[in-house]
């Protein structure tokens, strides 16, 4: 008797865990789900994706890799300030400066603020070793920039909930800038705004480039 209920209460613990487990696992992916829909690409994105992924779909046609293979870095950096110009004007983003060259270990782009003006910057690793992650770089970056305009002159109809989301980050990151690292600054503070350049970098490049 005292066997059976051990084994009873072990069975029954073990149900419990694993009730536990099965609900600690859906509510993470209701977590997840929330997550991803708050990040998710709204309707007035739309057009802007569209007009980018036409760019792209001349700038970068008919294949990337073969249009650049024999430019040297000179030619490169032209050919790509060329795509920022493009795909700059798609988005209706205005980019103050354009700069080629490196940047710190693990970072291929940048885009920075200082008051309105933005500066977007392309590291020459990327435009010489990998093409396509260049035009990604780009269009992530330009994302940036586009989030950072939507706070004082949102021409594109974001919503309120999107621009507070994005705003609220850039706050907080502009805040925590001098006391972190640039890594802990993006790994913590600008999961948002990254995650929505990522987003918005894969609509517009998918079986374009
Ligand atoms: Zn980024």
């Amino acid at each position: 008797m005292l066997g059976l209920s051990i084994v009873g209460s072990y069975v029954y613990q073990k149900c419990r865990a694993e009730q536990r487990k099965t609900a600690e696992i859906e509510a993470l992916s209701q977590a997840l789900e929330r997550y991803a829909s708050q990040v998710a690409l709204e309707q007035v994105d739309r057009p802007i994706v569209e007009a980018v992924r036409r760019e792209l779909a001349s700038s970068c046609s008919p294949r990337l890799e073969e249009k650049v293979k024999d430019m040297d870095l000179a030619a490169r950096r032209e050919f790509f300030a060329g795509i920022v110009r493009n795909v700059a004007r798609a988005m209706q983003v205005d980019i103050k400066s354009l700069s080629f060259g490196d940047l710190d270990a693990g970072h291929i782009g940048r885009c920075r603020n200082e008051g309105f003006d933005i500066h977007l910057t392309i590291t020459d690793a990327v435009i010489m070793a990998d093409p396509r992650r260049a035009v990604y770089t780009i269009c992530h970056e330009l994302r940036h920039a586009q989030q950072f305009t939507s706070f004082t002159d949102d021409r594109w109809g974001f919503s309120d909930r999107r621009k507070a989301q994005w705003l609220s980050e850039f706050t907080a990151s502009a805040s925590q800038r001098a006391t972190e690292s640039e890594a802990m600054f993006r790994a913590y503070r600008c999961q948002m705004l990254e995650l929505d350049a990522n987003n918005f970098a894969s609509a517009v490049t998918k079986n374009i480039i």
